[in-house]
């Protein structure tokens, strides 16, 4: 076991829907501690950046558009195993296919719109975290 920082980012769904208190009522029942946190509305090249690694997918265009349709809820998560531990509170990508009591399961609507986002390994967390936020923005709360 080790601390970990995660970036999570609660959608324009999430946001649009008034589910921010909810999701991060999850967060921290599972002990993932919030180490810094922005809303902000993406611009187009910010979002496109930020999900570089899908650009030849077919879904990119429709996620870039969806994930600056409204403002987003941006925070770092620290805790013992946070980046695997954030996608089991998450549940799988497609909502259909989360397990009962994820965030996705329970709250999202289709594959499209689904909540949550959250670092999936070590390097892209580092990546991701940097993306946002500067080292001087992160408050340790676990050491
Ligand atoms: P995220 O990166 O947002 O945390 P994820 O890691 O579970 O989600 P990825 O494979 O990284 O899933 O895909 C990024 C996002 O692109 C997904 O959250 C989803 O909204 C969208 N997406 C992924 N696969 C598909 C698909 N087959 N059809 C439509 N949208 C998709
Ligand atoms: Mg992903």
């Amino acid at each position: 076991m080790s601390i970990e920082r995660t970036l999570s980012i609660v959608k324009p769904d999430g946001v649009g829907r008034n589910l921010i208190g909810e999701v991060y009522r999850r967060f921290e029942q599972v002990g993932l501690k919030v180490v810094a946190a922005r809303m902000m509305r993406l611009s187009q090249a910010e979002a496109e950046g930020f999900y570089a690694v899908h650009r030849e997918r077919p879904f990119f265009k429709d996620l870039v558009r969806f994930m600056i349709s409204g403002p987003v809820m941006v925070q770092v998560l620290e805790g013992e195993n946070a980046i695997a531990k954030n996608r089991e509170v998450m549940g799988a990508t497609d909502p259909k296919k989360a397990d009962k009591g994820t965030i996705r399961a329970d709250l999202a609507t289709s594959i499209d719109e689904n909540i949550v986002h959250g670092s999936d390994a070590k390097d892209t967390a580092a990546r991701e975290i940097a993306y946002f936020f500067r080292d001087i923005e992160l408050c340790p709360r676990t050491r």
